[in-house]
């Protein structure tokens, strides 16, 4: 039996410098490597990893790096019923999330019966808030690790392997936590399957503002820019690896750069992605509205590459509310914005995010933002009823409103959304525009989909001769269904 000689059972300086050496990836003099996993034949047998994800684009793009980090040893696997090795990865923005952790785990409890040697980790925003506690919980977790630790997975599945007790590292790192790239990184893409023509690049970590409902930037800490010759590096091998479109991604993208020596700006950024060769479409999510100037407009407005959506969000219509909730803009700064982008770019798609229902939020508030939706039009909104982040600033304010109160104010504006999309949609039959091709049409055999720079899926109605994935298609528009768009070729 493969055995750490520590005594993991032994306290003070000594115990602990030897799990830091092995949390840090140091090496460990006294682990023997395993040899369970090596077959007759000599080759490894590589395990199975089923990775769960909850919440936003960072924690997918967290994933796929995982899978990256672990795929000497795993193969990613569909099913948790097929797995070695199960990682929970976290979201702690929507309601409930330790709940839904502890429901998950509780779910897991069978399958370790039939499966007595799986491990277990989590991580994610819910990791690196409750850290030790999630282990003390009781149910049966391997190993926690938070948002700035990934690369101590490999150690700490092997420190478990070797018999450790579970382990939590959730130390914050102020550095950046750049992986090894190879050119077989970008393999690894949602779920750890093929190679994608989007490619997701994170440009920065954490965040600096202080929105009082919002457990970011105590789970991600504050903001770390990446350093742009990395990013560009990456932007390279996704294009390499076939990706046509980047995803800049960071929880303020514009506030890129303000941290490195020297400083730069987030179109700076724009400028060298742009200038990348085989890069045809950039997008980025998610722009603060306090941080936008005129040369951001200008660039998004005239580059040719950057596609003409911007994912701006405005949370409330209210500057009574947007102040509580400490979003430093209000409602005219918000839409002098929009005017700028739709006054050069008519059909500049915009999408939202908006919490209903924030502590203290009256009918007029609510109205005032009903009334922001009409006049920006938005092509679609993520919108949410208020639950209150423990930790955060909101979760000490008198909540003025019932649950069903929250939610019925929520559905008047989700059908509000509802209609001002499907007028959006409309408005695009008859019009012609661009396709990037990214995937075949799951219903129809030999046809294909992909979007238009406004974001909206369009799908190709009829097998298209010489277009592969990736490929960019000038299409005319001749229909809708609800959500989607159908399109032609235009010879
Ligand atoms: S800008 Fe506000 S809502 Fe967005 S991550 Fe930072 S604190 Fe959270």
């Amino acid at each position: 039996m493969p055995w750490c000689s520590s005594d993991w059972g032994r306290k003070g300086p000594c115990a602990r410098a030897h799990l830091q050496r092995c949390l840090m990836g140091i090496g460990c003099p006294t682990v023997t490597t395993s040899d369970e996993t090596t077959p007759s034949d000599g080759e490894p047998r590589k395990q199975g990893v089923y990775i769960r994800t909850f919440g936003c684009q960072m924690n997918e793009h967290d994933s796929q790096k995982l899978f990256k980090i672990l795929e000497k040893d795993y193969v990613p696997v569909d099913d948790p019923r097929q797995a070695d090795l199960v990682l929970i990865n976290t979201c702690s923005v929507r309601e409930k999330p330790e709940q839904k952790l502890y429901s998950m785990l509780g779910e897991m409890k069978g399958l370790r019966r039939e499966r007595p040697g799986i491990m277990i980790g989590v991580c994610g925003c819910v990791a690196q808030q409750e850290g030790e506690k999630i282990i003390k919980a009781g149910r049966g977790v391997d190993f926690v690790f938070g948002t700035h630790n990934l690369s101590l997975v490999p150690s700490l599945i092997q420190l478990r392997k070797n018999g450790a007790p579970p382990q939590a590292a959730v130390s914050y790192r102020e550095e950046w936590e750049d992986l090894p790239l190879g050119f077989a990184e970008l393999d690894a893409t949602k779920n750890g399957k093929a190679a994608h023509v989007t490619a997701f690049v994170s440009i920065s970590r954490g965040c600096n503002k202080s929105c009082s409902y919002c457990i970011v930037p105590t789970t991600r800490g504050p903001e770390v820019s990446r350093s742009a010759d990395e990013i560009e590096r990456e932007v390279k091998l996704a294009v390499h690896r076939g990706s046509r479109e980047i995803v800049l991604l960071g929880q303020t993208v514009n506030s890129y750069g303000l941290d490195l020596s020297p400083r730069m700006t987030f179109v700076q950024l724009l400028e060298r992605v742009a200038a990348v060769p085989g890069v045809e479409r950039i997008r980025f999510t998610s722009p603060h509205p306090q941080e936008i100037r005129q040369d951001f407009v200008d660039f998004v407005v005239s580059c040719p590459k950057v596609c003409h959506h911007i994912h701006m969000p405005l949370q409330s219509g209210s500057d009574r509310i947007l102040r509580l909730m400490n979003r430093n803009y209000r409602r005219d700064r918000y839409l002098r914005i929009i005017d700028s982008l739709r006054s050069r770019v008519p059909d500049m798609a915009i999408t939202t995010d908006i919490i209903v229902g924030f502590p203290g939020e009256t009918d007029d508030d609510f109205r005032q933002t009903l009334e922001v939706m009409d006049i920006v039009q938005f092509d679609n909104s993520y919108s949410y009823a208020f639950s209150a982040r423990p930790g955060t600033k909101a979760a000490a304010m008198d909540e003025s409103l019932t649950q069903e109160g929250k939610l019925e104010r929520l559905q008047e504006l989700q059908a509000r959304q509802e209609a001002i999309t499907d007028g959006r949609l409309s408005a695009w039959v008859g019009r012609e525009s661009e396709v990037l091709v990214d995937n075949h049409n799951r219903l129809r055999d030999g046809c294909l989909q992909g979007r238009i720079p406004q974001n909206f899926m369009a799908n190709f109605d009829q097998p298209y001769e010489g277009l592969s994935l990736g490929s960019l298609a000038k299409v005319r528009i001749t229909g809708r269904k609800r959500f989607t768009l159908i399109a032609e070729p235009v010879p």
